[in-house]
This record gives structure tokens, C-alpha cells and sequence, in this order.
């Protein structure tokens, strides 16, 4: 918490920083404004002409911006500017000839290096880096031709020799952070450039970057003493909300296809799926509903992926049902929604995929569709990942809290001071809270029950382990449902609740063991469960009263409303669960 704090302060310093940068008059500040003109940029936006005159005078430097904030421009203007030529390094090898052509709309010389890169283009690159007469001002690589390519790096030297290398930019600066959603380990090669380079600055630049990530990229890269620009995360045009996923694969089809007909017909949107097999599953059930709609995953090729996302650029296409294999470099200003099919597995991709809406400035809506079961499908398949397990919380944290503006989660997980006005009722919980009444509810009792129905779980099967609807079956297989105070019986969905809330606590936690298409995830006595068993702990839930419904059935009728037996439903889910488990572990091949 304390160097949370730290960081925080630190970031204070770093926006006053940026508000310097913008306010002085530089001597490159005539050249760059002429330039600016001539690339018919009426003006500049937030942040841009902070990071231009940062770079411009030597210093090393972050730029942290969503995605068609106008990263580009930021060195595009000083590789103009200055003397020699500028090294952008980009993971993005499809986005390189789209740069060179706007390039040069503008009459700037740029050149791309990288693995299908002929081998006179290539020497024509080379010659150009180290002529004193040459015009080239950009050249674009990938990182591997730092990280593998000898003759680029002797080439870089002998450039720096001669007072060229102007400046190193390295876009997507986040795949440097094994902490980061995206860690690609060509970029850890990286770190030699400020040891080999010292005196030219470094550009960073990234849509995504944690506390955490910003401080791995600094020392990773030597770049310790960097100014660093942040945008703020908050988009206020976003409108955030969580839907209880149906128990059913046809249920939660038939909501979501309702979903996008009657809300977003004819609006552009993505749907995200877990697996490759889910994408092409929703899109083939989408499309029987009546809805235009196509997958989108690593194992299609190149071509067919290209094809999918120029005709949904156009809007041939309604949906595109996508893994995260569509990321980087999406950049629709239009779409309208961004529905999670399934949990994401960190705050950070949830927020990055979700942030692919309403780029336009106008209202989007993320929606996430949420249910117990596919916190495990995720944990079983992230936790061996090194902060898998931790990174999942954070996502279920949002997706399980019913009180709490869902701004606040984000706000947080950025590192920034929540403050509630951040929110302009932009999300499912600030909107309704004016009309319903959220009580906290002490479930002391049930929490024991589950702790202790582990034990009968673990004999039931033959593993001696019990998984999460196994423990269910075990706790509420009798119709054993706890009372929430003494407003109501709890719903299956309030018990699911309870037991995600205790495993965010540490009164549960998961075991994995390998299965045949993966790991399957098990259920145990977390690190805290003896203090709830013996004292003092307690565990406090907020639930949504549901008082003026009650009265109304009671109204209605004096019998029981007839629920399914508790048991058979989630007898059946187990089965199911195990069938769902495999097959995506099938086809899990990209995440
Ligand atoms: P990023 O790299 O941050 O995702 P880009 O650099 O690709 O964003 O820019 C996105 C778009 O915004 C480009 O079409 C670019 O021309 C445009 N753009 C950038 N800066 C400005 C500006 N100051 N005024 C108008 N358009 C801009
Ligand atoms: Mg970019
Ligand atoms: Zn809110």
C-alpha cells in the first residue's frame, strides 16, 4: 500500500510535469508548429505537444494514451524535426506499411525493416542509415532485428557514431512487462539500448500501463529518470454493466442474441469469447438468430482474419465474435458495443478489449456477462501463469461487486484517486442507485456450512477433491439455502456469491491438478478458514434487497413459489461443467 501511495504521488508530479511541458516556448517550438501545419493538424491534442517537446530536448519519456489518441504523431513531428534518423521499434509488422504510406502523405522518408524485408531493400536501408545525405528520417523494426539481427545493431552503432540516431521510439512499449497483459520476450532485448546508446532518447509508448508495468518498463529499459504522460483511464462516454450469464449455453445464447437485436441493431460491435471454440460456437448460434455475424481467432489465416476485419470496418459485418487474438492495432471509431461473452482474465484486458467502444467520443456500452463457473474454466487455465491468479481476482472483484460504481475497480487497478463524480451515472450501479437498496448481510453461518461441506464434497467423488459446483451440491444439494438476514432465502445466484466472495477473502482458495485436456480447478479451506471457523472472523455481504418483490408474491399467493430442486440443477452443471472444461481446452490455444 505504501508504495502504492508512493506511486501515486508520483504521478501526481509527473501530470504537473506535463502541464510545464505544454506551457514553455521551446526553440524547436516555430519548426514543429510549421510542420504541424504541413500536416494539416488544425491542432494539437491533450498531451501530444507535452511528449513532442519532452523527446525534443533529449529527455526520455512515456507516453501513455489510449489507442487513436495519436500516439504516432508524437514522434512522427521530431523525427521531422531533427537531424538524423529515428528507430521506431513496433511488434505491429501488418501496421508498418500503413505508417510509411501516411508518412508519406507528408513527405517524410521512412523505411521498414523486418522479416519479409527483401535483401536489396534491406541493404538500401542500411546505406541510407549511415549517409550523411540521406533524407531518410524513420525506419520501423521489429524487435527482433535488435534482439537477433547483428549487421542491424553494428549499423545502429555506427549511426550513433556518426550523431544519427536521433532517437529510439518503441511503440507498444507494454510488451516489455512480464506484468503486462501482452509480454513479448523479444522486447526484453531492449534493455540494451540505453546501456549501448545512452545519450539518445528513448519514446515510449503504450494504450496500457499499470503502476506496477510503468515501473518494470523504467527498469527494465534504464529509463528511471523518464518523464512520463499518462491520459486518464476514465472514458466517460463508456457506459459499464455486468449481466448474470444464464446457467445454460442456450439461455445465455438466446440473451445475448436478444441483447445486440433489440439494443444495438444495426451498431457496430465485438464479442469476446474465451476460446476459439466459443467464438465459433456464438457466431454460428448468433447467425441462426438473424444476426451478421463472424469469428475471429489466431487459427484462421492471415488472409481470412484480414477479411473479416475490412468488411467489419465497412460494416458488412454486425458482430465480429473475437478472442483476444483481436487486439492491437483495432481501431474502429464507431463501435458501439463491447460485449465479454465470458470473465476476462485480468481488469487489464477487460478494460482494453472493452475500451475498443465508443473510440467516436459518443455513448458505448461494455457489457460483461458474468456466472460462477467461468471463474474456474479461467483459473485452470491461467494460474499457471505468473500472476494468473491474481490478475483473475481483480476481474472477478468487478464482476461480483453489486454496490460499488464500476469506475472505482478501474480507478483503482490504474493506480488513480476515485472520485464519484467520475461517473455520470455511466454504469449499471451508479444508474440504478437512486431505486434499489443494497443491504450487507452477515453469512457468518453459511460460510462454516460451506467450509464444512467441502469435507463431504471430498468424499463424494472419487478424487477425494471437490470442485466449485460439487461443494455447491454438497452445501445446498438439501435445499439447505441460507437465509440472507431475514429478508429472504438465498437464490442460487446469491449462493454462488457468497462462496466467489469467500474465495476473494481467503476463506476458500483453488487447487488445480492436471486433467487429461488440462488442469481442473478444486476447492479448499483457503489460508483464513480457521478463523472463521474459530473466531473472530466474519463475512459480510452486500446483497440487493429484495423486499418490494417478496411482497408482491405474497400478494399473488400464499404457496411456495416452486423452484427446481437445487440438487438435479446442479448435478447437471458439474456434468456439464467437465464436458465444457474439455472442449475448451481443445481448442484453448492463444491465451
Ligand atoms: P495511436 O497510435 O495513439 O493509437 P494514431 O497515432 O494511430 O493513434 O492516431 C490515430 C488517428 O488520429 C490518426 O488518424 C491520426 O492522423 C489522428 N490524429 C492524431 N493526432 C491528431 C490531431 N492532433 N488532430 C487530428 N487528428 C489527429
Ligand atoms: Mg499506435
Ligand atoms: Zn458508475
Amino acid at each position: 500500500k505504501k508504495r502504492d501511495a508512493q506511486a501515486r504521488v508520483k504521478m501526481h508530479q509527473e501530470r504537473d510535469q506535463a502541464y510545464d511541458w505544454e506551457g514553455m516556448t521551446f526553440p524547436w517550438t516555430k519548426t514543429v508548429d510549421m510542420i504541424r501545419d504541413k500536416m494539416c493538424i488544425k491542432s494539437f491534442r491533450h498531451l501530444q505537444l507535452s511528449t513532442i517537446n519532452a523527446t525534443m530536448s533529449g529527455k526520455d519519456c512515456i507516453l501513455i494514451m489510449p489507442t487513436g489518441g495519436g500516439k504516432s504523431l508524437c514522434y512522427q513531428i521530431p523525427a521531422y524535426a531533427s537531424k538524423g534518423v529515428t528507430v521506431v521499434i513496433s511488434p505491429l509488422v501488418s501496421l508498418m506499411e500503413d505508417q510509411l504510406l501516411s508518412l508519406q502523405r507528408y513527405g517524410i522518408e521512412g523505411a521498414v525493416l523486418n522479416s519479409s524485408t527483401t535483401k536489396e531493400d534491406t541493404k538500401a536501408v542500411y546505406d541510407k542509415m549511415t549517409d550523411p545525405n540521406s533524407t531518410l528520417k524513420i525506419i520501423y523494426v521489429t524487435p527482433e532485428k535488435i534482439a537477433k539481427t547483428k549487421t542491424f545493431n553494428m549499423k545502429m552503432e555506427a549511426m550513433y557514431g556518426m550523431q544519427r540516431l536521433s532517437r529510439v521510439v518503441i511503440d507498444e512499449v507494454h510488451c516489455c512487462s512480464q506484468w503486462g497483459h501482452d509480454f513479448r520476450p523479444d522486447f526484453k532485448a531492449l534493455n540494451i539500448l540505453k546501456r549501448q546508446y545512452p545519450k539518445t532518447p528513448i519514446l515510449g509508448l503504450t494504450a496500457t500501463a499499470t503502476v506496477r508495468v510503468l515501473r518494470d518498463i523504467q527498469d527494465m529499459l534504464g529509463m528511471s529518470g523518464a518523464v512520463v504522460f499518462r491520459a486518464p483511464f476514465n472514458r466517460p462516454n463508456l457506459f459499464y454493466e455486468v449481466h448474470h450469464k444464464a446457467a445454460t449455453p442456450s439461455d445465455a445464447m438466446n440473451a445475448l442474441a436478444d441483447l445486440i437485436r433489440h439494443r444495438f441493431d444495426e451498431q457496430s460491435g465485438i464479442v469476446y469469447c474465451l476460446s476459439v471454440k466459443d467464438t465459433e460456437e456464438v457466431a454460428r448460434d448468433l447467425t441462426q438468430r438473424g444476426i451478421h455475424a463472424r469469428c475471429y481467432h489466431a487459427q484462421l489465416t492471415q488472409d481470412a482474419r484480414n477479411k473479416t476485419h475490412h468488411e467489419w470496418l465497412r460494416n458488412r459485418i454486425h458482430v465480429v465474435v473475437a478472442t483476444v487474438a483481436f487486439g492491437m492495432g483495432i481501431d474502429k471509431p464507431d463501435v458501439r458495443f463491447v460485449i465479454h461473452h465470458t470473465l476476462s482474465k485480468s481488469i487489464e484486458t477487460f478494460y482494453q478489449e472493452s475500451g475498443r467502444a465508443g473510440r467516436d467520443g459518443k455513448t458505448a456500452h461494455c457489457i460483461l456477462f458474468y456466472r460462477m463457473p467461468d471463474i474456474f474454466r479461467l483459473s485452470s487455465i491461467t494460474y499457471q501463469e505468473k500472476v494468473g491468479e491474481e490478475n483473475l481476482r481483480g476481474m472477478v472483484a468487478f464482476a461480483q461487486n453489486i454496490s460499488q460504481c464500476r469506475r472505482a475497480p478501474l480507478a483503482e487497478h490504474f493506480g488513480e484517486e476515485w472520485i464519484a463524480d467520475m461517473c455520470p451515472a455511466m454504469c449499471d450501479m451508479c444508474k440504478k442507485a437512486a431505486t434499489r437498496k443494497i443491504v450487507t448481510v452477515d453469512v457468518t453461518e453459511a460460510a462454516v456450512k460451506i467450509i464444512n461441506a467441502i469435507e463431504v464434497g471430498r468424499k463424494k467423488t472419487q478424487s477425494g477433491k471437490c470442485t466449485a459446483l460439487q461443494l455447491m451440491e454438497a452445501w445446498i444439494g438439501k435445499n439447505d439455502r441460507p437465509k440472507l438476514g431475514a429478508l429472504r432465502v438465498a437464490t442460487k445466484e446469491d449462493c454462488e456469491r457468497i462462496v466467489v466472495e469467500m474465495m476473494l477473502n481467503g476463506y476458500l482458495t483453488q487447487t488445480y491438478q492436471a486433467a487429461q485436456y488440462g488442469y481442473n480447478s478444486y476447492l479448499q479451506p483457503g489460508p483464513l478458514a480457521k478463523s472463521l471457523l474459530k473466531g473472530p472472523a466474519r463475512v459480510e455481504i452486500a446483497f440487493e434487497s429484495k423486499e418490494k418483490e417478496k411482497e408482491k408474491e405474497k400478494e399473488k399467493t400464499f404457496k411456495q413459489p416452486t423452484v427446481a430442486p437445487l440438487s438435479a440443477v446442479l448435478l447437471a452443471a458439474v456434468e456439464e461443467e467437465d464436458a465444457e472444461l474439455n472442449s475448451a481446452f481443445d481448442s484453448f490455444q492463444e491465451c
